[in-house]
């Protein structure tokens, strides 16, 4: 993995994936906000990640706001979950 050569991080991909959750959750506090943020602009890797807990994020609480998740959306997203982490 590329990302082991950090010379423009102070936080590696490890420990930009542990946060990624929290961070997308804005539980994260504003001083551990910044070293993921200049990761994640000189990480494709990890953007994308972070992209995709987004997406996700929204796409759950909109289908949860207006209705039942439809059948199999959950493993799908489960599996997915599984496939990113
Ligand atoms: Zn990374």
């Amino acid at each position: 993995m590329w990302c082991a050569n950090v010379e423009w991080s102070e936080i590696d991909c490890g420990e930009v994936l542990s946060l990624l959750e929290r961070y997308v959750d804005d539980e994260v506090p504003l001083e551990a906000r910044e070293p993921i943020e200049q990761h994640l602009v000189e990480c494709p890797e990890c953007l994308e990640r972070k992209e995709f807990r987004v997406r996700l994020q929204e796409i759950v609480r909109t289908k949860c706001r207006r209705a039942e998740l439809p059948p199999g959306l959950e493993d799908k997203i489960r599996s997915a979950l599984a496939r990113t982490v």
